[in-house]
């Protein structure tokens, strides 16, 4: 017992002394626990359809983000069609949002999902501060992720959006691709849940250590049509299995993105400048998470 005195000293300098000094370099940025894939599940509008869907999410341990019209909150509302027909939406209730949505993100979506090529610059914010000031109010959540109504948006819309304080903004201009965004207030999506199966394949063999993100849109109501919604159990099911997709919602990809913008990299120290977040690096030796404001000396 009475060695254990001088050990324990011991101890602790040697732990200091090789998170010091890793005989190790530099291999690449990661995602949280080493992962280099993310999968974004993006729907919009509210629909009370989206109670199954963030069931359906839960059940298969899935993130989505949903993106909300407030002012539409408890109400059915019609919703006139190019073809002359009427689409009839039923809206969630507002006193179930954190139920309903308790383990997902929830975002804006326009307070009363106006076309942004139609209003002016002041409707425009006001549709956003409107929409984020209720879902704020009502969830007690700071919302820092938007849709744009019908997907409309443009370099100058993209340009107000971000005056806003949001972080992103999702168009419905699908890519088919893994890669991100030039600009995250234009974050153009891969593809429409549609057409999620078709790249599910594609993406799971995917092997490359540069980050990627599937991200997938669309809205619950279309799920009522009894193939697509069998579709999207199929794909919730095959890519929930996978062990190494950081399944996220748009917002905690948008603000881990923004963290690894902000590392510090000089000479053999790496800086995690973040006061919240952690970020995590490949290195030869293994993976590393970086702390908030914690610093890594490579050494090798
Ligand atoms: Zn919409």
């Amino acid at each position: 017992m009475k060695n254990l005195r001088y050990l324990l000293p011991l101890v602790i300098c040697l732990t200091l002394l090789i998170s010091c000094n890793e005989k190790s370099s530099f291999v690449s940025f990661t995602y949280p626990e080493g992962k280099t894939k993310a999968l974004v599940l993006s729907y919009d509008d509210g629909a009370i359809e989206d109670i199954q869907l963030a069931k359906l999410f839960d059940d298969n341990k899935l993130i989505g983000t949903f993106n909300l019209n407030s002012k539409y909150f408890s109400t059915t509302r019609g919703w006139p069609q190019q073809n002359g027909d009427t689409i009839y939406q039923r809206y969630i209730p507002k006193d179930s949002l954190l139920i309903i949505y308790k383990n997902h993100e929830i975002a804006a979506h326009g307070a009363y999902h106006k076309n942004f090529f139609d209003i002016s610059d002041e409707e425009i914010l006001e549709e956003l501060n409107t929409d984020i000031e209720l879902l704020e109010k009502f969830t007690n959540r700071k919302v820092i992720s938007m849709a744009y109504p019908f997907g409309n948006a443009n370099d100058s819309i993209a340009k107000l959006v971000g005056s806003t304080g949001l972080l992103n903004g999702r168009t419905i201009a699908d890519t088919f691709a893994f890669g991100f965004p030039e600009n995250d207030m234009l974050w153009h999506p891969t593809c429409h849940d549609s057409k999620a199966l078709n790249y599910l394949d594609a993406y799971l063999n995917l092997n490359q250590q540069e980050l990627s993100v599937f991200y997938v849109w669309g809205h619950s109501w279309e799920l009522k049509d009894e193939t697509r919604w069998n579709n999207m159990v199929t794909f919730c099911k095959k890519i929930g299995q996978s062990r190494d997709i950081w399944s996220v919602s748009h917002g905690e990809l948008t603000t881990y993105k923004l963290a690894l913008d902000q590392i510090q990299m000089e000479g053999n120290q790496i800086s995690n400048p973040s006061e919240s977040l952690s970020v995590w690096l490949k290195l030869t030796n293994g993976i590393k998470e970086l702390k908030p404001g914690a610093s890594i000396l490579l050494n090798p």
